[in-house]
């Protein structure tokens, strides 16, 4: 039996928790694990407490009953995609309400700050290791479309360097439970709103090329993103875009999200982007990352933020 098993077995009251912003492997992962647990485990309470998802994957069983706030009774605590205990946001607290916890995660940048750990940082996704870590006969259909969303999302669509045969076999497995996968990719990684692709085409519209074409960024400040939406999840996948213009290594997209604070986003085709977020106070994986930087967009970006990439491309 893993320590994962282990500790839910012992414990009475479990709090499943997860990142700020939760992406789709955040989401799948905490609601996944919340559905096999009350599926399979008879009186334990569980609660997941995580920032309100976006509302695409309200489809996941258990997407109404997510709080924000901590479960502070909970006597185990299980951190899904989280690299370290700031990305908690207010739900750090529960690594010292409870008598255990136990992080789940696959992010290179992790600091193993609960007092067990599984962290796999070639897993493509927290969903595909958390799946490792199941007995796969009991994974029901409800749990298996949480966790097969969590792979699509972190894996680009099976797409990224970190996709293996493994995860392909995992997700053969889980679509094996039977449940309408295009729907859940077309719906929660492909579809933009009218207002959100007018603004995608805006970055493009406005994006620069640096170092002979290697890097593209695009830069959105407050009041303009907030003219075409309300909710800054809707950013999400612009930095592919920029990512995906020919020749480029490096792309980097940043959104104010209060005054004179950003939050920047990194992709890289192979060059080490994780390095630069971490440097930056953040974190992530060698080819996607990001972080929270203080400042004016044009002075972060001619002295940090461009000289670090620079850095990156020559080294
Ligand atoms: P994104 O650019 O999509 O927000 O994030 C890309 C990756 O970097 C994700 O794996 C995410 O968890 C990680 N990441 C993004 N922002 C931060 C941050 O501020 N701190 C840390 N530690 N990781 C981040
Ligand atoms: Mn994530
Ligand atoms: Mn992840």
């Amino acid at each position: 039996m893993n320590k994962l098993i282990e500790l839910i077995e012992n414990a009475k009251s479990i709090a499943i928790t997860g990142h700020v912003s939760p992406d789709g492997d955040c989401t799948g992962s905490t609601l996944g694990l919340y559905n096999y647990i009350t599926e399979n485990f008879e009186g334990k309470q569980v609660k997941v407490c995580l920032e309100k998802p976006s509302m695409k994957f309200s489809f996941m069983n258990g997407f109404e009953l997510i709080s924000e706030d901590p479960f502070m009774e909970a006597d185990l605590l299980v951190s899904l995609d989280a690299s370290d205990r700031e990305r908690l946001g207010s739900r750090g607290v529960m690594l010292e309400s409870a008598a255990q916890s136990i992080c789940i995660d696959h992010h290179i940048t992790n600091t193993k700050f609960a007092k067990f750990n599984i962290v796999e940082d070639f897993r493509s996704s927290t969903c595909e290791l958390l799946y490792t870590l199941l007995d796969s006969d009991k994974v029901s259909v409800e749990t298996a479309k949480c966790l097969y969303t969590g792979i699509v999302h972190d894996s680009g669509v099976f797409k990224y360097q970190s996709t293996t045969k493994e995860t392909m076999d995992i997700a053969g497995e889980l679509i094996s439970k039977g449940f309408d996968f295009t729907k859940i990719i077309d719906d929660t990684y492909f579809k933009k709103d009218f207002n959100a692709s007018k603004l995608l085409g805006l970055v493009l519209t406005n994006a620069k090329l640096e170092f002979d074409g290697k890097c593209c960024y695009g830069v959105l400040d407050y009041d303009t993103w907030s003219k075409y939406i309300s909710d800054k999840k809707k950013m999400d996948g612009i930095i592919d875009n920029l990512r995906n213009i020919d020749g480029v290594e490096i792309a980097l997209f940043m959104y104010e999200t209060a005054k004179d604070e950003y939050k920047v986003s990194l992709r890289s085709i192979n060059k080490n982007v994780s390095s630069i977020a971490a440097t930056l106070g953040g974190g992530g994986h060698i080819r996607a990352a990001g972080a929270t930087v203080h400042g004016k967009a044009d002075e972060i970006l001619k002295n940090t933020l461009l000289p670090m990439i620079e850095k990156e491309l020559n080294g």
